[in-house]
């Protein structure tokens, strides 16, 4: 019983780590990311767990394995209404695990996007409007949705970790990159 309640608070204390998140220039970060089999697995429920502690410390709207250093087809889409995303429509953060984008819009819009794995640098990165998504959810169970404008700008932004791409690798010119003070001004004006 004792034993059992320690290792109880064992883990949780493990599962509310924050993670260090790996930054452009690491290796990691250009890898194509593995497929996971063993979704019920304690190690990836783990994962998932502390990417959720990771994201939410950081009050990050996204999250992907590749960037917490394992290159593993995982992702959290955690859109929310903050200091650096005010318009942000507001959604429990979601673990997909294994994601791909079924159908997407001819229509791309560009948009500022940052990362946790470029500091102070933000860039304006042109997206498809909306994009219909197939994932299996942390239970294992196959989802499909159709996402659109932020949500859908968060899902290819961190697709592409999986595909070991960063948003620079987007932007069509260097002018449509901005430090995070001037990103800050801009948004003054927008
Ligand atoms: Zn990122």
């Amino acid at each position: 019983m004792f034993a059992r309640s320690l290792k109880k608070i064992f883990n949780f204390s493990q599962s509310s780590q924050k993670l260090t998140v790996y930054q452009l220039g690491n290796p990691i970060l250009r890898e194509i990311a593995q497929p996971i089999a063993n979704i019920c697995d304690r190690k990836i429920q783990q994962l998932i767990d502390e990417m959720l502690v990771t994201l939410k410390k950081s009050n990050g709207v996204g999250i992907a394995a590749p960037q917490i250093g394992r290159s593993l087809q995982l992702i959290i889409v955690a859109s929310h209404p903050n200091e650096r995303y005010p318009h942000a429509p507001q959604m429990e953060p979601t673990a997909m695990i294994n994601p791909q984008i079924v159908s997407h819009s001819e229509e791309t819009e560009k948009g500022w996007e940052g990362c946790l794995s470029v500091p102070m640098i933000r860039g304006l990165v042109p997206r498809y409007r909306e994009i219909e998504v197939a994932y299996l959810d942390r239970q294992g169970n196959p989802q499909t949705a159709k996402l659109t404008d932020f949500v859908a700008r968060i899902f290819q932004h961190e697709y592409d970790h999986l595909e070991g791409k960063v948003f620079l690798d987007r932007v069509e010119s260097t002018l449509d990159l901005a430090s995070e003070a001037e990103y800050q001004n801009i948004l003054q004006l927008m």
